[in-house]
């Protein structure tokens, strides 16, 4: 092993026995049909063992840095191991733009795809939503073509936490590039988020709220999309109990403002204000662990409410929580699948021994609430617990089994999910 490979936290260290990175296709190739247990690595921003083998991890980032746009200007084949920041700026250039972006654009398109992440806003989907196709190299080192709409069990195969296969290209669906403001109201109460939810996460594009959890009050990040006049609505001094936003503010409090995006209601570029953070900079706080739950959004306000009782404890071992919303889609493994959920974000302080018990809490409060672990972020009895409520669950073991017989990309996170029979 020619490097130490660790995970962008720093709480994982990954087990495996060699580390490759492949420059051709035939090369991964290749590498993959001569593995006897394989993964592919991304830019390793998870905070568990999803990406781990102790047999071969690849990293895909040498491969050609394809972004080829339809005919159509419809969709994009990108190569999947790009960053979405280097996507992004391409489809900008190119007068194109994904239709949201998560917090960071530093992680690869193919990780954050297989992740389900997600971004924000009542009527966005989480990223894997935007896969129209996907390219792969299966274990026996052919490549694999899926279509939506086309191929059978395309709807498992997308958010497939790396189970089915290297995937080297995804053509995902684009728009016209479009503009978008952002700007912040600082303490609004809690209660009143609650009892407006359907308001305030509809007040934007892409809406965020930040809170503590314990001191009873909300920053509330809202992105509006230019209208059709290419203008926004302009910000009010005060809101639902909040005050508007004088200076950039970082979500993490103390952390420097110039890691975030432009704020203040300047508009700019969706790439350059759908993310949170600035790729050129560190995002969140750097030194942290991550989880996160997502619960069906008819019970947003019940969550709210469990996680409220918890505010002392959580507090203890929070930098800063976020509640965002997605809409549902199709994916079997999505933790949207076939409901809108609110998605409850805890940035935990860097110490899961401290963190463990509250995390323990928060989902013995939020499980029952039919809450869905992100597949990225860590958890205890999480995904075992939720897996009774993905009604596909036994139809993405027979995929894996499909495209992977022999089982070279059921890594222990997958196995201790989805068994072989
Ligand atoms: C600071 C920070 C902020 C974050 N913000 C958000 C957010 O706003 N929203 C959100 O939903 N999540 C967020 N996350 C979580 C993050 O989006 C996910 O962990 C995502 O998977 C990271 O992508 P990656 O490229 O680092 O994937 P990795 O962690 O490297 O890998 C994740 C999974 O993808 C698989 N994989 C990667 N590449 C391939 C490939 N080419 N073929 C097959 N399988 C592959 C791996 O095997 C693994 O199973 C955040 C994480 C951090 C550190």
């Amino acid at each position: 092993m020619s490097e130490p490979i660790r995970n962008w936290a720093g709480n994982v260290d990954f087990r495996a026995a060699r580390v490759h990175r492949p420059s051709t296709l035939d090369e991964l190739r290749g590498i993959v049909a001569a593995a006897g247990r394989v993964r592919v690595l991304g830019t390793g921003h998870s905070f568990n063992r999803v990406a781990d083998t102790d047999g071969d991890l690849v990293r895909i980032d040498a491969l050609p840095a394809e972004v080829e746009i339809a005919a159509d200007r419809r969709s994009a084949t990108v190569a999947a191991g790009l960053r979405l920041a280097e996507i992004a700026e391409q489809l900008h250039a190119a007068g194109l733009a994904l239709p949201n972006l998560p917090s960071l654009p530093h992680i690869s398109l193919a990780g954050a795809v297989a992740t389900a992440t997600h971004g924000s806003g009542d009527g966005n989907q989480n990223l894997a939503a935007y896969v129209r196709g996907i390219r792969m190299v299966t274990a026996d080192g052919e490549v694999a073509e899926l279509t939506r709409g086309e191929s059978e069990g395309f709807d498992g195969a997308v958010v497939a936490l790396g189970a089915l296969g290297a995937v080297t290209h995804l053509t995902i669906d684009v728009e016209p590039t479009f503009e978008v403001a952002q700007h912040v109201y600082h303490d609004v109460p809690l209660a009143e988020l609650t009892a407006h939810q359907a308001e305030v996460f509809a007040s934007g594009y892409s809406v965020s709220g930040f809170t503590d959890w314990g001191s009873g009050k909300v920053s509330v990040w809202r992105k509006l999309r230019a209208g059709a006049d290419g203008g926004f609505e302009q910000p009010q001094p005060e809101w639902l109990g909040g005050t508007l936003a004088t200076e950039p503010t970082h979500p993490v409090p103390g952390m420097p403002t110039e890691n975030c995006t432009a704020q203040l209601a300047v508009p700019g570029p969706w790439h350059e204000r759908l993310p949170h953070f600035r790729p050129e900079f560190t995002p969140s706080s750097g030194k942290e662990l991550q989880s996160e739950f997502f619960v069906p959004r008819e019970r947003a306000a019940e969550a709210f409410e469990a996680v409220r009782e918890l505010g002392t404890a959580v507090a203890r071992v929070l930098q800063i929580s976020e509640i965002r919303t997605i809409a549902a889609d199709e994916l079997w493994l999505s933790p949207c699948y076939r409901r809108d959920a609110v998605a409850l974000h805890f940035t935990w302080i860097a110490d899961l021994a401290a963190v463990a018990p509250v995390l323990s809490s928060v989902e013995h409060a939020l499980l029952p609430l039919g809450a869905r672990p992100h597949w990225g972020k860590v958890f205890l009895s999480g995904p075992a617990a939720a897996l009774p409520t993905y009604e596909r669950a036994q139809d993405f073991n027979a995929l894996i089994d499909r495209y992977d017989p022999a089982g070279k990309f059921r890594n222990p996170f997958v196995a201790g999910l989805f068994p072989r029979a």
